[in-house]
């Protein structure tokens, strides 16, 4: 039996995975997606990819906020 892996989008280029909690829950590490922009968690073996384009793509934010 296959296990499809839903791949998890993000924007950013490093994720936390944790795996969620429940029977896949391991230490909280942090993945680079780096050049490829997909990353396998070594642990739980989610999937993640970024997400294409730029921020200035579609919605527009007004001004730039910073949180700091
Ligand atoms: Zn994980």
């Amino acid at each position: 039996m296959d296990i499809q892996v839903e791949p998890i989008e993000t924007k950013s280029s490093v994720v936390r995975c944790d795996g969620g909690g429940g029977p896949l829950g391991h230490p909280a590490i942090y993945l680079n997606l780096g050049k490829e922009g997909k990353i396998v968690c070594p642990y739980c073996s989610k999937c993640y990819v970024k997400l294409h384009g730029h921020s200035t793509t579609g919605k527009k934010t007004k001004g730039l906020r910073r949180a700091s």
